[in-house]
């Protein structure tokens, strides 16, 4: 199980950077997260502004 970036993801970025793997990567039109490389610390949950990341 990882994280996944639902549709609700308004491209701030501010997840990005957080991530201690680098698993999240800008897609086109929403981030997206690799699930091989999610450890799922929640950090990237912890700062979306609109609670875009979800557990699979
Ligand atoms: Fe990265 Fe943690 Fe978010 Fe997984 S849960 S994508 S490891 S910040
Ligand atoms: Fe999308 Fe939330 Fe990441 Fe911003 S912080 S890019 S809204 S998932």
């Amino acid at each position: 199980m990882a994280y996944v970036i639902s549709d609700s993801c308004i491209a701030c970025g501010a997840c990005e950077p957080e991530c201690p793997t680098e698993a999240i990567s800008e897609g086109d039109p929403i981030y997206v997260i690799d699930p091989d490389k999610c450890i799922e610390c929640g950090a990237c949950a912890n700062v979306c502004p609109v609670d875009a990341p979800v557990e699979e």
